[in-house]
């Protein structure tokens, strides 16, 4: 089996869903008491907000990438940044890895393919839904378009995010909130929702919302399993 890197911390309430996604994964494609090979860099999310807010982001990648080379160096086959929204510095980190980067975006967008969603409503940061970097992608990678809430609705999802989410704290009114914004969404025309947040799932359960959700961090985490355990023996069923 392969070992999986981690680029975690972005918020940790989120990492802790990978950990548990990868393991379970694990253990039902290998059976008994089998769990993954994981190594965690967990970073201090203070440390990052406060670049994300001054715009930093070439410090944001240095940081994530020195990450890492060190996960690289300690035994990662993979990394995995445990965040859509740092996803922006991605380059800057796979130029810094000597180990492949398995990008949020493209694993998001080929269970939008597989499923045959071609207009998904992106809920995430603003930093995420605003900057380009994950539309481009999208459309690079997969021919998807993607759109976003408008403004008051963005603001509204980053602050679900940063003030709740993040700090492990789950509202059901934010859950009313957010199941109100999907249905202007299909209202304007989307036939899927991203959950482009690492957190979000933490909040919205993807089959209980109006129309299609793919989950972001369930598909990172299953793209991960299926690198760590490709030409295993003793493997299952494809994850
Ligand atoms: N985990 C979140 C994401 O997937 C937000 C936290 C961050 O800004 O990295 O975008």
């Amino acid at each position: 089996m392969r070992t999986i890197g981690l680029l975690g911390g972005m918020s940790w309430e989120s990492t802790a869903v990978y950990y548990r996604l990868l393991n379970e994964a694990v253990r039902d494609r290998l059976g008994g008491l089998h769990s993954a090979e994981i190594l965690v860099h967990s970073v201090d999310f203070d440390r990052v907000v406060q670049l994300q807010r001054a715009g930093r982001w070439d410090s944001a990648g240095a940081l994530l990438g020195q990450a890492a080379s060190g996960l690289a160096k300690a035994g990662a086959d993979c990394v995995l940044i445990c965040t859509n929204t740092m996803h922006l510095v991605a380059d800057a980190v796979a130029a810094l890895s000597p180990v492949p980067l398995l990008h949020i975006v493209d694993e998001t967008g080929r269970a939008l393919t597989r499923r045959g969603l071609r207009h998904p409503l992106l809920l995430a940061t603003q930093y995420t839904m605003e900057q380009g970097f994950y539309h481009a992608r999208m459309r690079a990678a997969c021919g998807i378009e993607v759109t976003v809430p408008d403004l008051p609705d963005r603001e509204l999802v980053h602050r679900v995010i940063f003030d709740e989410l993040c700090r492990g704290i789950v509202r059901p009114e934010s859950r009313t909130a957010m199941h109100a914004i999907v249905e202007r969404g299909i209202a304007a025309g989307a036939d899927s929702v991203i959950l482009g947040c690492t957190e979000i799932c933490l909040l919205l359960d993807p089959d209980a919302l109006p129309c299609p959700g793919i989950d972001s961090t369930t598909e990172h985490a299953m793209a991960a399993v299926r690198f760590a355990l490709a030409d295993h023996a003793g493997s299952r069923a494809a994850a």
